[in-house]
């Protein structure tokens, strides 16, 4: 099965974080950070429908003013997301410039802006070009255990962390794909049909074993068989891609904690290792992880790759050396 997301960091492991995921066969991206974007085609950027904002110190926020270059002048409804605070970065950044000439355009951007303040509360408010970006529409919501984003064939979920400020870490999560065996469906007297669809739908969506489905017989009748049945005749379930995305994160046991919850079983884990091994004061004091920290993330959290990112540029030159310390504590192979 070829993987749906393909995830790559728009600059190298010492340069600013920006994760640009995309979705093969859609015309859409997503893009976790927003550092500097330079080295990312701005036709890409024109393929983002959301982005995921970790906090807004400069390395992760300053690409927004080139997203919004690029964006300028299309018809885009872009969601941006952030900790708590970001409503009012987003709409100090917007009343940077002049928008004097907003109403002469016959395009409109409009941004969505949600701020994640915890697992279950968050605040949203939305920024038109038309309206020279003045706030609108700021209400609070409420969230369903961290989940901040539903799109067609995935979800994304938010954990705030601690990093002397709120810093979110996000995941990608790829709905499951349901595979129809059709051979099958004729082996078992039935027909091909709308109903396939409303089979996948249900197991999608979790519906219990003994729930009746309407099938199709191949003799043009009905017949009415077990959910169950159906699923361990016909169906192949293939899970989805996982995604993490964390960055800038003191380790503390609840960092670690959360950090863990979310990227369970994750396929890969994007993680800052700003700091060497030897250097965990440094990291503590920063409120940063170490590489030897990342990969024991990593490791507790099952997942089965790991992307450290984020290096500081106090080791340039030395991207073998921090690698191997994080593969070492990843793999629990320690020297
Ligand atoms: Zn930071």
């Amino acid at each position: 099965m070829t993987p749906l997301l393909h995830p790559f960091l728009v600059n190298d492991r010492f340069g600013d974080p920006a994760l640009f995921v995309d979705f093969k066969f859609e015309k859409r991206a997503l893009l976790f950070d927003l550092g500097d974007l330079h080295a990312l085609d701005p036709r890409k950027i024109l393929r983002l429908d959301a982005i995921f904002v970790s906090h807004a110190h400069l390395d992760h926020f300053a690409g927004f003013a080139q997203v919004l270059r690029v964006l300028l002048g299309r018809n885009r409804h872009i969601r941006l997301f952030g900790p708590a605070g970001f409503i009012d970065r987003v709409e100090h950044a917007l009343a940077a410039y002049s928008w004097n000439l907003a109403d002469r355009f016959s395009t409109e951007l409009r941004l969505t802006v949600t701020e994640v303040l915890s697992a279950a509360e968050g605040r949203r408010a939305s920024f038109r070009l038309k309206d020279a970006f003045r706030r609108e529409h700021d209400a609070a919501i409420d969230l369903d255990g961290g989940l901040v984003h539903t799109g067609e064939t995935f979800w994304v979920r938010a954990a705030v962390l601690d990093h002397r400020i709120p810093c979110l870490a996000y995941a990608v999560q790829e709905m499951a794909h349901v595979n129809v065996w059709k051979d099958r469906v004729n082996r078992l007297g039935l027909e091909v049909g709308p109903w396939l669809r409303a089979l996948k739908r249900a197991v999608l969506q979790g519906d219990a074993d003994d729930t009746p489905v309407r099938t199709a017989t191949r003799e043009g009748g009905e017949r009415v068989l077990p959910l169950g049945t159906l699923k361990c005749e016909l169906l192949e379930i293939v899970p989805g891609q996982k995604i993490a995305y964390v960055v800038d994160a003191l380790y503390s046991e609840r960092n670690v904690e959360r950090i863990v919850a979310l990227a369970r079983d994750a396929d890969t884990l994007f993680i800052e290792a700003a700091f060497a091994r030897e250097d965990e004061d440094r990291a503590a004091e920063r409120y940063h992880l170490t590489t030897e920290q990342a990969g024991r993330l990593g490791r507790l959290a099952g997942v089965r790759r790991i992307e450290p990112f984020h290096f500081s540029p106090r080791y340039a030159g030395q991207q073998a050396r921090l690698t191997q310390e994080v593969n070492e504590a990843f793999s629990g192979h320690q020297p």
